[in-house]
C-alpha cells in the first residue's frame, strides 16, 4: 500500500463511518507507510490511537488489506517530535549522553492518564491483591518480586493500577526512569527501528529503564520477532534487577501463541488477577466518582436507589459503568434536573438493554462445547457418560450465573431437562470448584471468554 492507495481507503472508510466521525477520527490518520503485514500510521495524540485502534481497526484492516492483502494489522503510534516532554526543572543539568536516553526515555513512553492515580482507585475485594502488589512495587523498595504480572478482563482497572505506579514512583523517585508503553506501542517502536535501521536506538531506551512496564501483552500474541525482542529486553532488564510490570487479559499460559520460555518467564515474579467487580466494589467506585463530580457541581441531586441501579444492571466492566454515568451527569445539566430513576432509564436505555442481553444459554452452550470438544447435540441429548454430563453440568452452571434464565429456562434449553436436574448440576460444579482449582480455573477462563 502506497499513499495514495490511503486516499482511496479514507474515502471508502468516510462513507462507512461518516462524515462527522471521519473528520474527528479517520482525518488525522498519517499513514507512514507498511511493514510486514502491519500498517502504521502517525496518530496527533495516544488517545486517538487508542480510540481508532477500538473503533475502526478491524475497518481500517479490511480497507488495507483490499489494497494489499498483506496487511493484516493495523498500529498507531505519536510520532516522537509530537509528544510533549514533561519538564524536569528539578534535576540538574545531566550529561550530554545521558541527556539524550533521558529525553528518548520521556518520549519513548506513552502518555499516563492524570485520573489514574492511586488516590481515584477503590478497593474491594475483587482487586485488593493486585492493589496491594501495585502498591508493594509503587514503593520502589527493593526489588521483590519480577515481574509483577496483573492480569483480568476489559475495563477492570490494569491501566488505572500500572500509571498509578508509574505516577508514584516518579513522585517519589523523580530520577528513576520510569517507562510506561502499551504492548502494541513496543511492537511499533521496534518494527520502526528496523525499519529505519536504527535498532540501536531502540535497544538503548528499553534496556535503559529502571522501570519497564508493558500493558497489554497478550498483543504479542503471534508476533514473533517483537517476542523476541521483548524476551531480550525482558532478560537484560531483569538481569540488572530493575523492575518490571507486565499486564494481559488472561494469565500467561493462557494466552495463546506466546513462546513457552517466555510465558514461563512472565511467571516467575508475582502473578495476579483482577477479578470481575462485585456489587459492592461497583457501587463503590460509583460513590467516589459522584464525589469528585460534587465537587465541581455541588448542586447535583442523585435520587435512592439509582447508584444501587446502575451497580445491579451494569455489570460489565467499570469502563461502562464511568460511561453510564457521566452520560448521566451530562443529561442531569443540560436539562437542570435531578437524576431520577427515570431519568436514569431514558437516558440509559441502550447502555441497560445492551447489558440486558449479554450473554444467552445458547452461547454459553456453544463456548462450553468448543472447550472440552464435544458437539452441541451432545451438550443437550441425552447421553450420560461423564465427559458428557460434565460440560453439561459446567453450561447448566454458568448459564445460571450469567443470564438471567431460571432453572426450569434453563432445564427447557437443555433438551427438556427438569428444573432439578439443572439445580443438581449447578450444585455438583459449585462444590467441584470448591475442591478443584483446575476445575475452578477452567469454569475462570470460560467465564472470561463469555463475557469478553
Ligand atoms: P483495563 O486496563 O483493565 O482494561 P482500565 O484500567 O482502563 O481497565 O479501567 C477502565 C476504567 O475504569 C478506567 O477509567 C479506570 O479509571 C476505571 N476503573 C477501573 N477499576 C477502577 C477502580 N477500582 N476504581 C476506580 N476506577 C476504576
Ligand atoms: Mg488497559
Amino acid at each position: 500500500m502506497i499513499n495514495e492507495d490511503w486516499g482511496t481507503v479514507r474515502e471508502n472508510l468516510r462513507k462507512q463511518v461518516g462524515q462527522s466521525a471521519y473528520a474527528a477520527w479517520i482525518e488525522p490518520l498519517e499513514f507512514d507507510g507498511v511493514s510486514g503485514s502491519v500498517a502504521c500510521f502517525h496518530v496527533p495524540t495516544a488517545f486517538v490511537g487508542t480510540y481508532v485502534n477500538q473503533h475502526y481497526g478491524d475497518q481500517i484492516v479490511r480497507e488495507c488489506s483490499a489494497m494489499n492483502k498483506a496487511i493484516e494489522r493495523v498500529a498507531f503510534a505519536v510520532p516522537a517530535s509530537r509528544e510533549v516532554a514533561p519538564k524536569r526543572a528539578h534535576r540538574p543539568e545531566p550529561q550530554r549522553q545521558t541527556q539524550s536516553v533521558d529525553e528518548m526515555m520521556e518520549r519513548g513512553g506513552a502518555q499516563l492518564d492524570p485520573k489514574h492515580v492511586f488516590s481515584n482507585f477503590v478497593v474491594g475485594k475483587p482487586n485488593e491483591l493486585a492493589h496491594a502488589a501495585a502498591r508493594r512495587v509503587a514503593e520502589g523498595g527493593e526489588v521483590t518480586f519480577n515481574p509483577l504480572f496483573l492480569y483480568g478482563g476489559v475495563g477492570l482497572g490494569k491501566t488505572h493500577l500500572m500509571h498509578a505506579i508509574a505516577w508514584e514512583l516518579r513522585e517519589r523517585q523523580p530520577d528513576l526512569k520510569v517507562l510506561y508503553v502499551s504492548a502494541e506501542q513496543f511492537m511499533y517502536r521496534f518494527v520502526q527501528s528496523l525499519r529505519e535501521g536504527k535498532t540501536m536506538d531502540f535497544k538503548l531506551l528499553f534496556r535503559n529503564a529502571d522501570v519497564l512496564m508493558v500493558d497489554d501483552v497478550q498483543f504479542f500474541a503471534g508476533k514473533d520477532s517483537t517476542q523476541e525482542e521483548f524476551f531480550h529486553t525482558f532478560n537484560a532488564l531483569v538481569g540488572q534487577n530493575k523492575q518490571i510490570i507486565i499486564s494481559a487479559d488472561r494469565a500467561p499460559g493462557e494466552i495463546k501463541d506466546l513462546e513457552n520460555r517466555i510465558a514461563s518467564r512472565l511467571q516467575s515474579g508475582l502473578v495476579v488477577d483482577l477479578h470481575p467487580t462485585d456489587f459492592e466494589l461497583r457501587l463503590g467506585i460509583l460513590q467516589s466518582k459522584v464525589e469528585v463530580y460534587r465537587k465541581s457541581y455541588p448542586g447535583l441531586v442523585i435520587k435512592d436507589g439509582v447508584l444501587d441501579f446502575l451497580a445491579q444492571r451494569i455489570s460489565t466492566n467499570v469502563r461502562v459503568l464511568e460511561g453510564a454515568l457521566t452520560r448521566l451527569f451530562a443529561f442531569a445539566s443540560l436539562v437542570g434536573k435531578e437524576i431520577t430513576m427515570e431519568l436514569t432509564q431514558d437516558c440509559l436505555s441502550d447502555v441497560l438493554r445492551a447489558s440486558d442481553r449479554k450473554i444467552t444459554v445458547e452461547e454459553i452452550q456453544r463456548t462450553v462445547a468448543e472447550h472440552y470438544n464435544i458437539r452441541m447435540s451432545d451438550m443437550i441429548g441425552p447421553k450420560r457418560v461423564r465427559t458428557l454430563a460434565r460440560p453439561r453440568q459446567i453450561a447448566m452452571f454458568l448459564s445460571k450465573r450469567l443470564t438471567t434464565r431460571s432453572l426450569p429456562e434453563i432445564g427447557r434449553r437443555f433438551g427438556g431437562r427438569d428444573h432439578t436436574t439443572v439445580m443438581h448440576g449447578v450444585k455438583r460444579i459449585e462444590s467441584l470448584m470448591a475442591q478443584d482449582s483446575q476445575m475452578a480455573d477452567d469454569i475462570e477462563i470460560l467465564r472470561r471468554s463469555l463475557e469478553a
